[in-house]
């Protein structure tokens, strides 16, 4: 689950990260009361003006604006919130932009230059352990520094069994040559962050930039979290922080449905009962020359419900050229399935798409029966060849 920068910021400050302060709001107005408050609070003469929407290069794209008074917080309040915001993570259409958060300015001039780096931590699959990734390029797209500098970027593997070593919470302030206090500082906020990023169950913290103010602090100026959805029942207040309104509406659909849906961009939707079955029939859409559409797995207890939520979401999708079912019935027999299928397909009433349903296991020829003397526009096929051989037909 990926919650906005708002929230991620709360959630470093419960464990003590510092944070650039902001308040977050819905309307000019609002954002003005937020601005007040926030000079009462921080004493900050200037505010930046943020988009929350899930995804990054938000400043790139006119998401990020400095306001140098409570006028222009207005004005470019007004200005964000409603647009249409365009990143290079949002895709051409980009994202409607329903929040802003009002921060303190936190790039003042002093002794120093401000200076921005970049921390994150994930989980490195290759290893089986977090790692802590650092660089001196902050405020950088990561994945560019890997392809041209890969000499600025260090990691620190931790092990799960001792948790963060002093050291290597050292090891990444000195990776970014601080001394004095803002190398104390960054040691208390390396050693935070990893705290708060165990505790939520996350799988990405993502600080770019973390900055050293012009006064040696260091601070959280962006933030992007990422949190296993699988370890959601551990955080119940968690579940607040949800926004349906940034997920895709067909796959929260499906999941109020309790299906799991991922929209793909082929002609052919498939329904599936099982994850893996789900893979197989997605490479057997492939070998008979079509692209899977969607993934989509009905679970266990198929049923007229599930098959007919599953058609309704699955002809959402102005690609589908064919929908292949591939129910295997184990617990579930085929012909209930069949009759799932014909009742659903009565239900929906005339779908314009051919359908290929491939009953295999329990009562199998039963099912294939009830589907041929339907009179529907269903083909039905036993084996997984004869069926990838009639999605072939249907889609030549
Ligand atoms: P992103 O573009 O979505 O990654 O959003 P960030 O939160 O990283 O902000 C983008 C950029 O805005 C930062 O790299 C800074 O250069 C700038 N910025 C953020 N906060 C401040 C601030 O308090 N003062 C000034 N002057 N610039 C800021
Ligand atoms: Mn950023």
């Amino acid at each position: 689950m990926n919650i906005h920068e708002y929230q991620a910021k709360d959630i470093l400050k419960k464990y003590g990260v510092r944070i650039q302060e902001g308040i977050v709001a819905d309307t000019p107005e609002k954002a003005v009361e937020a601005a007040h408050q926030l000079q009462e609070q921080t004493g900050t003469e200037w505010f930046v003006v943020k988009a929350q929407i899930h995804a990054g290069g938000r400043g790139k794209g006119g998401g990020v604006k400095l306001a140098k008074s409570f006028d222009e917080v207005k004005e470019k309040a007004g200005a964000i919130l409603g647009m249409q915001l365009v990143t290079p993570q949002t895709g051409p259409e980009g994202k409607l932009v329903r929040k802003v958060l009002i921060s303190q300015d936190v790039y003042y001039p002093g002794a120093s230059e401000p200076k921005e780096y970049y921390l994150s931590i994930t989980l490195d699959r290759n290893t089986s352990q977090d790692v802590i990734i650092a660089s001196t390029e902050g405020g950088m797209d990561i994945e560019e520094v890997a392809a041209k500098t890969p000499d600025k970027i260090v990691k620190e593997w931790i092990d799960p069994a001792v948790g963060l070593q002093g050291f290597q919470a050292r090891k990444v302030a000195f990776a970014f040559g601080l001394s004095g206090n803002a190398f104390k500082e960054m040691v208390k906020f390396v050693t935070a962050l990893y705290t708060a990023y165990r505790e939520t169950d996350a799988s990405l913290f993502e600080i770019n930039p973390v900055l050293k103010t012009s006064d040696d602090k260091i601070l959280a100026v962006d933030a992007k979290m990422n949190l296993d959805d699988n370890a959601l029942y551990r955080h119940k207040d968690f579940a607040e922080l949800r926004d349906i309104t940034e997920e895709d509406p067909l796959e929260v659909e499906a999941g109020e449905s309790g299906l799991n849906y991922v929209k793909l961009d082929g002609n052919v939707g498939c329904m599936v009962n099982g994850a893996g079955l789900a893979m197989a029939t997605m490479d057997v859409i492939k070998l008979s020359g079509g692209e899977p559409a969607n993934f989509l797995d009905v679970g266990g207890g198929a049923n007229a419900k599930t098959v007919e939520a599953g058609f309704r979401i699955i002809l959402k999708d102005p690609n589908v050229k064919a929908i292949l079912i591939n129910i295997f019935g184990g617990i579930v027999r085929c012909d209930r399935v069949a009759n799932g299928v014909v009742e659903a397909y009565k239900q929906i009433g005339d779908i314009p798409v051919p359908i290929i349903v491939r009953l295999q296991g329990t009562n199998a020829e039963e099912g294939a029966k009830i589907i041929e003397e339907s009179g529907l526009k269903v083909k039905s096929a036993i084996l997984l060849k004869d069926a990838a051989q009639k999605v072939k037909e249907v889609l030549a």
